[in-house]
C-alpha cells in the first residue's frame, strides 16, 4: 500500500497515512494537496492526482513528543547514512555510532550526543570530544521530529517527503 506524508496547517509533518485515507481528507476539503505523482486515481465521479504529500487545512496541536530509543538503527537513519564528521557515505555496515561526549567520560547515549560516523572518523576521533581533535560536525545532532520517528519505525521513506521531515 502507497503511504502519504501528511503536514500540519503549518507544513510541519504530522503522520503517514494511506493513500485511501489521504484521499477520503482531500475530498472532504479537509487536506489540500501539496505534492502529487503524475498518476492519477479515478472513481465515478471525480479524477484527483495521486498525493504524496498533502497539507492539513486546520492547525493539529500535537499534545507531546514521542520518546524515541536511541539505537544504532535510528541514529545511522536520523543521520541519513552519512558520516557527520567528512560526510561521506560508505556502505552502511561500515559506520559507527559515536558519542560526542565519549562515554568513558561521562558523554550520555541520547540524541543530543550521538552521530553516526564512518570507520576512519570514529578512529581518529577515538576518546577525545571534537574540539580536541580538531573535527567539527556537518550539523548538531537533533531529537528526530515525530513523522521521522514513525518512518524510522516504520522502516519506510520516501524521497519526495524528504525536504518536508529533516
Ligand atoms: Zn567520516
Amino acid at each position: 500500500m502507497e503511504s502519504v506524508l501528511v503536514l500540519n496547517a503549518t507544513y510541519e509533518p504530522l503522520s503517514v497515512v494511506s493513500v485511501r485515507r489521504a484521499v477520503l481528507l482531500l475530498l472532504k476539503e479537509k487536506a489540500e494537496i501539496v505534492e502529487a505523482s503524475e498518476a492519477e486515481l479515478r472513481s465515478e465521479h471525480v479524477s484527483i492526482p495521486m498525493p504524496l504529500v498533502i497539507r492539513l487545512v486546520y492547525y493539529v496541536r500535537i499534545p507531546h513528543r514521542l520518546s524515541l530509543p536511541v539505537t544504532r538503527r535510528t541514529v545511522l537513519a536520523r543521520d541519513h547514512y552519512t558520516c557527520q564528521y567528512c560526510g561521506r557515505q560508505p556502505p552502511r555496515k561500515d559506520l559507527t555510532v559515536d558519542h560526542i561526549l565519549p562515554r568513558s567520560r561521562g558523554g550520555h547515549t541520547a540524541w543530543e550526543n550521538v552521530v553516526t560516523a564512518c570507520q576512519r572518523c570514529n578512529g581518529r576521533k577515538g576518546n577525545q570530544t571534537p574540539e580536541e581533535a580538531g573535527m567539527s560536525l556537518l550539523s548538531p545532532p537533533v531529537r528526530p521530529r515525530y513523522v521521522a520517528l514513525t518512518l524510522i519505525e516504520g522502516g519506510e521513506t520516501r524521497h519526495v517527503w524528504d525536504k518536508y521531515m529533516f
